[in-house]
């Protein structure tokens, strides 16, 4: 079949696929589809590939300004570290992050990982604990009632789970409102537990089994990495080996062609280019995808509009080593909604992997904003960075300014899987049937981690792969 070829295109040849960002979601599909032989070019806005992922040296440290650590849940991820090269710069957490604290009573708290250590914390009240007992008694909810996750906890485990033990890790994982995300679509493991099973505690007893055969981990016991380099080393292995990724180019429209093949516009160093591909994956938040793909899909991308993605502060910080009285002997501590702190989370980075600060220093990095405290993205860095101080004073017992504090703002920094969110990823399943050759992969859909993020550039890559091979025929 001859292609038609749009008079714009200024690519000296059509590609097979276009991928829109070069977040880890981007990277990694046009990572998997070059690896099968096909061409590929990435294009991004930004300056340097890896979207949210960003590591910094910065005074003889090293500071995340988006994910710390990932979390090893499937083999793909580390299927991926290999293939791109950098096995070798992967760093396990060492083993003190596998405590966590929560603060209560403003101090924190160690989390319990034992059931001895469950009995023994002042985390949760007798009342709360005992009540435990009854959850493989409580009925499941219907399947086809969309539920909170706040309403869900409250009814299978108590109040105090939500307070102390839920609403802290969702916001830490989606800066988010446990009243405002649906369960199916934001923890849809903890869904299918009660579907399967009708209780959490059985279903994660034997769960696991499952899961070991399928040589899956679940997210609490997953162990995190990161690299000796930070996480960016894996988002530039990935770039590096796509060969083709062109920073600095602002996709602003995609159409297509009567014979089925994509045209993506972009400007780049204030010229308007055009590329010319048999697909296209629109690996970007959901906004922008709404905006590229409204003229071909409408519908779907009035779902993606309705994905909304709050605010987030990222802050690094470093002190002597002597001026912290806590011992820092965690992965960090996650701070409730109703202990009233102004960060959301502190991690311990330094105490997670080794060469984050130099000798004699700490670094910590906090996280402010989310959906509790939207406010706090419109406050400038010298009052954000009074705020972070105070709280190290305050939980960890600092009792000296910090040698110095990096902001990060990610105005629209996570993507939440509130009600109806299923829905809206059901109309772009449809639009992709609708439109093939036109793939929608970023952390709206499947999963907001580095991990869930790869899990589904893969799966991605693998059927737009098996598809694009399919010979054309006349
Ligand atoms: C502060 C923070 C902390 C986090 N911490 C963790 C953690 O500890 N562990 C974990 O597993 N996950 C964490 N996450 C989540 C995880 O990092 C992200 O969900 C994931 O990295 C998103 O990758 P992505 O490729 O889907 O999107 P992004 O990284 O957002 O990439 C999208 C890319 O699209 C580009 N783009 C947008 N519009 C256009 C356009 N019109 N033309 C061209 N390019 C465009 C952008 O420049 C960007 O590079 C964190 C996220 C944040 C924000």
């Amino acid at each position: 079949m001859q292609r038609e070829r749009n008079p714009m295109d200024t690519s000296p040849a059509a590609l097979d696929v276009l991928v829109v960002g070069a977040g880890i979601s981007g990277l990694s599909t046009a990572f998997g589809l070059t690896r099968r032989g096909l061409s590929v070019e990435v294009l991004d806005s930004g300056a340097r590939p890896g979207g949210v992922i960003g590591t910094i040296e910065h005074e003889g440290a090293l500071y995340e300004t988006g994910p710390n650590s990932a979390l090893d849940t499937t083999p793909r991820i580390g299927e991926l570290i290999e293939a791109a090269g950098v096995a070798a710069e992967r760093l396990p957490a060492s083993q003190v992050a596998d405590t966590r604290f929560v603060v209560k009573g403003g101090r924190p708290v160690a989390l319990p990982m034992s059931p001895g250590a469950f009995l023994a914390t002042p985390l949760f009240s007798p009342l709360a604990k005992a009540r435990l007992a009854l959850e493989p008694f409580i009925r499941r909810q219907p399947a086809d009632e969309e539920e909170t996750i706040a309403h869900f906890v409250r009814r299978r485990l108590g109040r105090e789970f939500l307070d102390y033990a839920i609403e802290p890790f969702v916001a830490g994982i989606y800066a988010g409102d446990p009243e405002r995300l649906s369960v199916p679509a934001a923890f849809p493991k903890l869904h299918a537990l009660e579907q399967r099973y009708g209780s959490l505690i059985v279903g994660a007893i034997l769960g696991a089994r499952e899961r070991r055969k399928r040589a899956e981990t679940a997210k609490n016991t997953a162990k995190s990495f990161s690299f000796r380099g930070g996480m960016q080393t894996l988002t530039d292995a990935l770039a590096r080996a796509v060969g083709r990724v062109t920073l600095e180019a602002r996709v602003v429209s995609v159409s297509r062609l009567s014979d089925g093949s994509f045209v993506v516009v972009f400007d780049k160093d204030g010229e308007t280019l055009t590329r010319h591909a048999r697909a296209v994956v629109l690996a970007v938040p959901a906004g922008e995808a709404a905006r590229l793909a409204y003229p071909l899909v409408p519908e779907a991308t009035l779902a993606l509009q309705e994905i909304e993605y709050p605010a987030v502060l990222s802050v690094a910080t470093a002190y002597r080593r002597e001026d912290v009285t806590h011992p820092l002997d965690g992965f960090g501590f996650l701070a409730p909604r109703v202990e009233h702190r102004a960060v959301l989370g502190t991690l311990f980075s330094s105490s997670m992997f080794p060469g984050r600060a130099p000798d004699g220093q700490v670094l910590l990095t906090s996280f402010l904003g989310g959906r509790r405290n939207p406010e706090l993205a419109l406050a400038g860095d010298e009052a954000i960075v009074a705020k972070v101080e105070a709280e190290h004073r305050s939980l960890l017992g600092v009792r000296a300014p910090a040698l110095w504090n990096a902001v990060t703002r990610w105005p629209r920094a996570i993507p939440q899987y509130g009600p109806g969110h299923l829905g809206r990823i059901a109309k772009l399943a449809q639009a992709e049937q609708d439109i093939p050759g036109l793939k929608f992969c970023a952390n709206y859909r499947g999963g907001v981690s580095v991990g869930d993020c790869i899990a589904n550039a893969h799966a991605t890559a693998e059927s737009l792969g098996a598809w694009l091979e399919v010979p054309v025929t006349a």
